[in-house]
């Protein structure tokens, strides 16, 4: 088991490498610190809050370990390069495991999809709920497999910097469809409601509309099939350590409680950060893990020339909300699968009620989380973790959540109570819930928005805000809010263009 290196070692007097500031130690963040540190930068990362991880830290309560955030973890090749870089195993500090199937969904009606890696297992689930779809669900993951191809292997790995990047690819996106919705490129292939349901719902996981988000997105089935979908044991938060732990294996810090207050410029080149202690920190490279609207709206020295103006942002669509509720309970609900999605009666309404109309609905969807289905460690003896996430409307909406959390949690109870967790209520040994004014207090998230900018095609690749600042030079940025987008495999992917884009230490050597 991985044990955490001392984070905030003193800098060495004789080191002369390159300084570069990673503002914020989410997946992003601490991915961008291992590149730059294995590529000759003595890197300095600063974290807001008093835990490392962004919306990937841990919750611990009452000898629980809740993951706060992400849970599903695909493209394990990704964090994998990092350990590499570092010249680890991963293996040797993080136990990942496989899950097939992936997930339950379970519908309105109390029928179900298992989603599995394998196929023949997975075909025969389509032929059981939509024996007419068979051979359109087939030529769906052979279109999604050349989207994956495209729009994952290529372009998720390339900075989309100027405009000709954006016309270069005009021609694959035509030929992949990526003119239409995710739903309506589904539509094209298979009729069976729940089935598109099925093939259409992964936008969601990255804060996406699944009626808007284009079809590029489409590629999520495939990268799941291709990458598997994994679990760590110890939980998601073992990756966020052993991540940390390698920046300090590369000579870098990682200081919590850091809160950035401002990003200096001088002459539109980034020159340092400022702190909220007034303490002001030098640097040849400032790299922005911070959500984008922040970093431009609020971090960035109001001198300094930026595309992103004011007027700009404040058009900027934000993803949904999110409720999550951590809770524990005495006992074992063996019949729960690791990840359970439990759809509502309605898809398209409440998708566009929470997206659109910004409406806190009576009806709702949710995703359970049951890592103790795996890992028997999360939980104290005799015992069972859980998180149940729910999307609402972010805080464009004029919802009241001092009331409102806690009428969502407990409908939330009810609802697991009559479905799949009975006795729920009697049970619970531990309880914790954020609602999106967590996401905006604690992670500076505008609009409180579970995942940044939200996944839409004039917010996508070059149209989303650049991974090197289009103003200010030697600022750049990584993570959700950056190219190509949120999810685990999208924010390591704008640390690895990096690598590209930020010139070689050398050049900085003073
Ligand atoms: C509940 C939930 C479930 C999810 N589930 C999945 C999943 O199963 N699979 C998946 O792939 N993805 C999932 N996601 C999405 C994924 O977690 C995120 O896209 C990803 O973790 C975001 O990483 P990031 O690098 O953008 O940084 P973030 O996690 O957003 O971290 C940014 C960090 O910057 C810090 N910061 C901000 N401003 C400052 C400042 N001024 N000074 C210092 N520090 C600052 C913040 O405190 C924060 O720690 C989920 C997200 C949520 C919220």
């Amino acid at each position: 088991m991985l044990t955490r290196p001392d984070l905030n070692r003193p800098v060495e007097p004789s080191d002369r490498r390159p300084h570069a500031v990673v503002i914020g130690s989410g997946f992003g963040g601490l991915a961008a610190a291992i590149r730059l540190g294995a590529r000759g930068f003595r890197v300095t990362v600063l974290e807001r809050l008093d835990r490392i991880g962004g919306r990937a830290s841990v919750l611990k309560q009452d000898g629980f370990t809740f993951d706060r955030g992400p849970t599903i973890v695909t493209a394990p090749f990704l964090f994998e390069e990092l350990w590499t870089l570092a010249g680890k195993r991963m293996a040797d500090d993080v136990d990942l495991r496989p899950l097939d199937p992936f997930y339950r969904i379970r519908f309105d009606d109390g029928s179900h999809v298992d989603c599995f890696r394998d196929t023949d297992a997975m075909r025969r689930e389509v032929a059981r709920i939509a024996p007419d779809d068979v051979a359109g669900w087939e030529r769906f993951m052979v279109l999604a497999r050349e989207i994956c191809r495209i729009g994952f292997e290529e372009l998720g790995h390339k900075p989309f910097s100027s405009f000709t990047d954006m016309l270069r690819i005009a021609p694959d996106l035509i030929r992949l469809q990526g003119w239409r919705s995710v739903h309506g490129l589904v539509s094209t292939f298979v009729r069976e409601p729940r089935l598109r349901t099925v093939l259409s719902f992964h936008p969601l996981l990255i804060g996406g509309n699944p009626f808007r988000t284009p079809a590029i997105y489409c590629l999520i089935p495939d990268l799941e099939r291709r990458w598997g979908v994994h679990y760590p044991i110890g939980g998601v938060g073992q990756l966020v350590d052993g991540l940390a732990g390698l920046v300090v294996t590369l000579g870098g810090t990682v200081r919590v409680g850091a809160d950035v207050t401002c990003i200096e410029t001088q002459d539109a080149h980034a020159t340092g950060v400022r702190l909220a202690t007034g303490e002001r920190i030098p640097a040849d490279l400032v790299i922005s893990n911070a959500d984008t609207a922040t970093t431009y709206g609020t971090l960035l020295a109001k001198a300094a020339p930026r595309r992103w103006s004011d007027r700009r942002l404040a058009r900027v669509r934000h993803s949904m909300g999110l409720l999550v509720w951590y809770f524990g309970v005495q006992g074992h609900l063996d019949d729960v699968n690791h990840h359970t999605i439990l759809l509502g009666p309605r898809y398209k309404g409440l998708i566009e009620d929470i997206f659109e109309r910004k409406k806190l609905t009576e009806d709702f969807s949710i995703y359970l989380h049951r890592p103790s289905a795996s890992d028997p460690n999360v939980a104290p003896g005799g015992c069972d973790a859980f998180y149940a996430l729910t999307p609402v409307p972010n805080l464009d909406a004029a919802i009241d959540w001092s009331i409102e959390t806690e009428r969502r949690r407990k409908a939330i109870e009810m609802r697991l109570e009559e479905t799949i967790l009975p006795g729920l209520s009697h049970r619970i040994v531990t309880s914790h819930v954020i609602s999106p004014v967590d996401f905006r207090d604690d992670y500076l998230s505008a609009r409180g928005a579970g995942f940044g900018f939200e996944p839409v095609l004039t917010q996508s690749a070059w149209f989303r805000p650049h991974n090197r600042s289009e103003a200010v030079d030697n600022l750049f940025l990584v993570g959700a809010g950056t190219h190509p987008g949120a999810g685990l495999p999208g924010v390591l992917s704008s640390a690895r263009i990096l690598d590209g884009i930020v010139p070689h230490a050398s050049a900085f050597v003073h």
